[in-house]
């Protein structure tokens, strides 16, 4: 009865963990939540400000499908400044939350039966959303040695007549990696060799440590023409439940992406497009939520490395850690469901992410939480 496209989709691990966890939490048990994928923080209030203020002057109705002229242009602003894109307003797409935005581009480049590269491992919702535009996803394999980077040695053997698309997710969930000029510059020669085009998710952006730079893969030569720039105010601005992303890429594609939302969301939330508008009016505010993340993430990392069995990867980006567990000898959905069910500690085991004997720990929560939950993984490891 129902659509095989649809069946053959797995639920979502990130949203269902996450979820568990918060019902656990309702229920007045002290879990730790290693789980979550979102900032821990409220959304500011002068982007809630704005909001209201869009409700009070009534401003509740159906906007352009692309989103409102002045959000667009300010987009197009940002990424001109920061991202060094040149782009303009028309080639911005206002989009229902960043993953909306990761649809709507894939729908719009993908023919049934191209395939769609997704280096792995990956963000859960990738290749469940190649399956739902009828593309065929196909793993690239990255590994620890290179720091979980695709290669572009690897990625010229993966190309087939078929190869339509790479997923490239940078500052990485749920690695943590991130690209330089050079190695993005490298994959960029396999992607026009091939005629690739990237569907380049840079919703982590903003976490980058350690004095890194992002640099947006739009930005090197040739590759404007063959890259669709996915980012949203998700992470950066803790507004996860605003739903609010957008796409950006050269006009003429945009304007066809631009039919499926006509016809699908109609627009992105009115009210939420005047946050967002307001989001982009303070970019001191990233800079704070960035260094707040940077010693989180360190203190998480130090006082992992002195576990017995588990061995974490120090995130350059992102609010993930991602560590390696397979000296506990347990595979990565008993470690979490053991870790929970006995030491309230919630995380998400990696074969959601296509790898096992991994788990992704998010550091998007207090110190004191940080390091309280290390110390039950400590005593979780001790009875092992
Ligand atoms: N891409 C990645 C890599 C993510 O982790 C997320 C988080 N859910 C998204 C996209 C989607 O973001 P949004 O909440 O804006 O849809
Ligand atoms: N991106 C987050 C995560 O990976 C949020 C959950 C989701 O949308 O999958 O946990």
């Amino acid at each position: 009865m129902v659509n095989s496209r649809v069946t053959a989709l797995n639920k979502s691990a990130t949203l269902k963990i996450t979820a568990l966890t918060k019902k656990l939490k309702r229920e007045g048990k002290d879990v730790v939540n290693f789980a979550a994928g979102e900032p821990d923080f409220d959304t500011p209030d002068f982007i809630k400000n704005a909001a209201k203020d869009a409700i009070d002057k009534g401003f509740t109705k159906y906007t352009p499908s692309a989103g409102i002229p002045s959000l667009r242009e300010a987009i197009a602003e940002k990424l001109r400044n920061k991202n060094k894109l040149k782009v303009e307003a028309e080639d911005i797409l206002v989009t229902t939350g960043a993953k909306y935005a990761i649809f709507t581009a894939i729908l719009t480049l993908t023919a049934v039966g191209d395939e769609v590269l997704i280096p792995s491992p990956y963000w859960v919702s990738y290749p469940e959303i190649v399956k739902l535009a009828g593309g065929e996803p196909v793993f690239l394999e990255t590994r620890e040695s290179s720091n979980f980077k695709v290669l572009p040695r690897d990625l010229d053997a993966a190309c087939s007549e078929r190869t339509k698309v790479l997923i490239l997710n940078y500052p990485n969930n749920p690695t943590g990696s991130t690209y330089s000029e050079e190695e993005l510059s490298a994959i960029s020669e396999v992607a026009e060799k091939h005629n690739l085009f990237v569907v380049s998710d840079e919703i982590y952006e903003a976490l980058v440590y350690d004095g890194k730079r992002h640099v947006s893969i739009a930005s090197l030569p040739g590759m404007a023409e063959r890259t669709l720039t996915v980012n949203g105010f998700s992470k950066a601005f803790s507004m996860t439940g605003w739903r609010i992303g957008y796409l950006a890429g050269k006009k003429d594609v945009i304007k066809e992406a631009s039919k499926i939302i006509d016809h699908t969301t109609s627009c992105s939330c009115a009210i939420s497009q005047k946050g967002a508008l307001a989001a982009l009016s303070s970019p001191d505010w990233q800079e704070k939520v960035k260094n707040d993340f940077q010693l989180r993430r360190n203190e998480m990392f130090d006082n992992l490395t002195k576990c017995k069995f588990l061995t974490p990867f120090k995130s350059e980006g992102t609010f993930y850690m991602f560590c390696d567990i397979r000296k506990t000898n347990l595979n990565s959905f008993e470690f979490s469901s053991r870790l929970l069910e006995n030491h309230l500690v919630s995380c998400i085991p990696a074969d959601a992410f296509g790898l096992d004997g991994f788990v992704r720990l998010s550091f998007s929560t207090g110190l004191e939480q940080i390091i309280k939950g290390v110390d039950r993984i400590k005593d979780f490891e001790s009875r092992l």
